[in-house]
């Protein structure tokens, strides 16, 4: 029977740690970590993301500051309120929601983010220190993913890795991560050719193409790991219902992988929790504690 990479049951046992970790140091710093989350418009989906985000927060321990602001505010207005919050002394960290509205510059409104509280890692800061394989705050799907295949003892080093997208919130950085880890990496996007031999040849399969059901068993080797980053509610057939599924077609390669992530499940809470390690690892740099948390950060 194929393993199931378990993200829900991992960010839990990733949280109880970092609960121990604020409650244990927090008289040292004489504040609990914090994090401001900033939601443009009315996206319903971002919605329940920065819902989820607030809620996890709570369960550790970080103070979160939610801002949500009109789709009619001004670029410049935004940016205010990020170098606002750069020199606010309890804030620890600062997520932009993405999407936003397309009349916003959202790549700029990153750049405004002072690196250090960059907890989504999207800043060209640690973009760059990524590439140098420098540590620093890292972006928070990719770096779930890692953990999720670390927990589990799946080796990286050696492998042949394909990554489907190539985004600058997953295919980009995460095809990094793995190649600092030794894997041998093949990033691919909506112009490769011949996609399916291609994926065919991984041992680690990872989906990020936004494309509902997209990989199916002609894309997949025998006794490959397979990670699903997609997320898309699709209509059910029972009315008035949705249900979630991800960019690969599970029924179809689930008897044929070594381990595979559900899609709910998944990669989803691993990016919740990756968002709070990044935001504890600033307060812990701040305060100058002591860093228990940097394997997390690959
Ligand atoms: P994105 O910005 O739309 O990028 C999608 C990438 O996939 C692009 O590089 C695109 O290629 C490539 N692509 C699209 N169709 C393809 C095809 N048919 N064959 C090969 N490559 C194809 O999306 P994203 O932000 O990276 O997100 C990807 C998916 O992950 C979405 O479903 C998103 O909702 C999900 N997501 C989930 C989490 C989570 O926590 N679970 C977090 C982030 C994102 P081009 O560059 O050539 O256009």
């Amino acid at each position: 029977m194929s393993l199931k990479l378990d993200g829900k049951k991992l960010s839990l046992e990733i949280e109880a740690k970092l609960k121990n970790y604020i409650s244990s140091n927090r008289k040292i710093a004489k504040r609990v970590p914090g994090l401001a989350v900033i939601r443009i418009g009315e996206d319903p989906a971002s919605g329940v993301y920065v819902k989820n985000k607030e809620k996890a927060c709570n369960r550790v321990g970080i103070n979160s500051f939610i801002f949500h602001l009109k789709d009619n505010v001004e670029q410049k207005e935004v940016e205010e309120l990020i170098k606002k919050l750069n020199l606010d002394n309890d804030i620890d960290g600062i997520l932009l929601q993405l999407p936003i509205p397309k009349k916003f510059d959202d790549q700029r409104l990153i750049s405004y983010i002072n690196p250090s509280k960059d907890v989504d890692g999207l800043n060209e800061k640690n973009i760059g220190k990524l590439v140098k394989n420098e540590p620093a705050m890292r972006s928070c799907t990719p770096a779930g993913i890692i953990n999720l295949l670390r927990s589990q003892n799946i080796t990286i080093e050696g492998k042949k890795i394909v990554v489907i997208g190539r985004s600058l919130l997953v295919g980009k950085p995460l095809s990094l991560m793995l190649l600092n880890l030794n894997g041998t990496v093949t990033m691919t996007h909506s112009k490769t050719l011949n996609l399916d031999k291609v994926c065919k040849e991984a041992d680690i399969l990872i989906a990020a193409a936004g494309k509902p059901n997209l990989v199916n068993s002609s894309f997949v080797k025998e006794g490959a790991v397979i990670i699903d980053v997609g997320i898309h509610r699709l209509e059910s057939s029972d009315e008035n219902k949705t249900r979630l599924c991800g960019d690969v077609l599970l029924e179809d390669v689930i008897t044929k992988v070594f381990a595979y992530t559900p899609v709910p499940g998944g990669v989803g809470p691993m990016t919740v929790t990756m968002l709070l390690v990044n935001t504890i690892f600033s307060w812990q740099k701040q305060f100058g504690l002591s860093s228990t948390l940097n394997d997390l950060l690959p």
